[in-house]
């Protein structure tokens, strides 16, 4: 094993209030592609808009015909499974030496894991709801509809709970809480470029909590970790 995997170890092993952060790279290892980087054919022949667009808050409200397309041909993530990440994280909350975990990914793998204690920072695909009066509906109820998917009682169109494009994230404060509470802050697969998640870097008093970077890029706060890691996270979580 490398030094720098036996460090990665050792902070793990020490950690008592470890808190994780994870973005997409930690969703890409369970086979789910990145949707920045979709490239869906529906787009490429009906649309130039880039994905983040078709994901704005803007386009649900004006084009919610051509967003239900775009959002069940990109975010339908029930067939795929935790993977080692996922699975650690968990164990390390069950044995009480984790605070829990921040999650960018809104496809629900941490809770799927085991993991009890998920900020899903971007919402999940498995929390839908009508804004008329707030019935609640599954992800099957979104997925398999035909196209718009609506509330039988009233006819308005169900709302995923997931973060558009111009919305505010989920649990912010609680989120924040968490940072300054931890003694280790892991960031996973994420290179930071997010606002205002990438701004929890910020929150950590590095002379007394851990920061340790896992990315396959340079991110702008390497310089700040007491380790960062550029190594892909199935090597890394197996050295553990
Ligand atoms: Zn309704």
């Amino acid at each position: 094993m490398t030094d720098i995997l036996q460090d990665f170890q050792s902070i793990i092993q020490k950690g008592r209030r470890i808190l994780f952060f994870t973005g997409a790279g930690v969703s890409t290892l369970s086979g789910i592609p990145d949707f920045r980087s979709a490239n869906g054919l529906y787009n490429q022949h009906h649309y130039s808009l880039s994905p983040e667009e078709m994901l704005s808050h803007e386009f649900f409200e004006q084009h919610p015909a051509e967003f239900f397309d775009f959002y069940k041909e990109t975010f339908d993530v029930r067939q795929y499974q935790p993977n080692i990440v996922h699975t650690t994280i968990s164990a390390l909350e069950k044995a009480g030496k984790c605070l829990g975990v921040i999650t960018q990914n809104i496809d629900g793998l941490h809770t799927k894991a085991g993991s009890q204690n998920v900020i899903e920072y971007h919402g999940t695909v498995y929390k839908n709801s009508c804004p008329e009066h707030g019935a609640l509906f599954s992800a099957d109820d979104v997925f398999d509809c035909e196209g718009i998917p609506r509330c039988p009682h009233c006819g308005k169109i169900i709302r995923p709970e997931v973060t558009l494009y111009g919305e505010t994230p989920y649990r912010h404060v609680d989120a924040t809480h968490l940072v300054e509470d931890c003694d280790v802050f892991v960031v996973l697969g994420t290179s930071l470029k997010v606002y205002p998640a990438a701004n929890f870097v910020r929150y950590l008093d590095l002379d007394t909590q851990k920061l340790v970077i896992v990315n396959r890029e340079e991110t702008q706060y390497d310089r700040l970790a007491t380790l960062c890691i550029h190594e892909d996270l199935q090597t890394v979580f197996e050295s553990l």
